[in-house]
């Protein structure tokens, strides 16, 4: 298990006894989460249990059932919150690349901070070029989405989670819908960022680059997280059946 202690700082996101139902099906049991600073977090588990409505909880997009939820020390779960506050300091990546096809890529990433943040736009065409030159994509800002290559725009839409300095970026299967020779570059990416600091929680089925980039790893099994530990915990020596099944399966 991550120890926030350990990496020194509190949690940048803390799930207590979680609990989302939608009508009688219960997706998200008393879920439990600990999300230290800098360190990335891999949500895998079978198609089902529970990692996106996991990710969507972590940043309001659904209210939860139960539980509370803490984003750098503060309930944001609390009713009195402002979600659209909350929802300004998490980034979020989803798994389609669902960029504005009538915009640029340079108008795509400055929406956001431009009117939502009140960045002056020369700041915030500053900001994303340096953003895209950092992810390979120095040379594409005037580009209309439909010219990039899925992984170019898989990128765009990862510089433009970032272009509001979120404090915690929640990325949701973002290569499940790449050709396979596209996925590597924008792993790549999530591995810059994991050097770079950036606080992550992701759910893939990239057992490789689970193992690889994640410093916490939990199985949700039927909205349970059944088991947790650092990658080679998790991934060298499962302890429950379910997880070994899982992992036998997929690999
Ligand atoms: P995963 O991302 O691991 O595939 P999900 O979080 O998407 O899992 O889904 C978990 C369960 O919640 C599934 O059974 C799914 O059908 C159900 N579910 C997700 N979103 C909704 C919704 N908006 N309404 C009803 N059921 C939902
Ligand atoms: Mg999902």
């Amino acid at each position: 298990m991550s120890d926030a202690s350990a990496t020194g700082g509190s949690p940048v996101l803390r799930m207590e006894s979680v609990r989302k139902a939608f009508g009688g099906t219960v997706v998200l049991r008393d879920v439990d989460l600990e999300v230290a600073p800098h360190t990335v977090t891999a949500l895998i588990g079978a198609s089902g249990s529970g990692k996106s409505t996991l990710l969507r909880c972590a940043n309001l997009l659904e209210d939860i059932d139960d539980g509370a939820i803490w984003l750098d020390g503060e309930e944001i779960t609390d009713p009195r919150v402002d979600q659209d506050v909350v929802r300004r300091r998490v980034g979020v990546v989803f798994q389609a690349y669902n960029l504005f096809p009538h915009m640029t890529v340079l108008q795509n990433i400055t929406l956001a901070p431009r009117r939502v943040h009140g960045v002056p736009r020369a700041e915030a065409e500053a900001r994303a070029r340096d953003l895209l030159e950092r992810l390979g994509l120095g040379d594409r800002h005037d580009a209309y989405p439909d010219r990039l290559s899925g992984g170019q725009q898989q990128r765009v839409a990862i510089v433009r989670a970032l272009a509001v300095r979120p404090r915690l970026l929640l990325l949701d299967e973002i290569t499940a819908a790449l050709d396979p020779e596209l996925v590597g570059e924008v792993l790549a990416v999530v591995r810059d960022l994991k050097d770079d600091g950036m606080t992550m929680v992701l759910a893939t089925h990239e057992m490789g680059f689970a193992r690889d980039v994640a410093d916490q790893v939990c199985f949700l099994d039927g909205g349970v997280v059944l088991e947790r530990g650092t990658a080679e915990q998790v991934f060298g020596e499962p302890q429950q059946e379910r997880t070994r099944r899982f992992l036998r399966r997929i690999v």
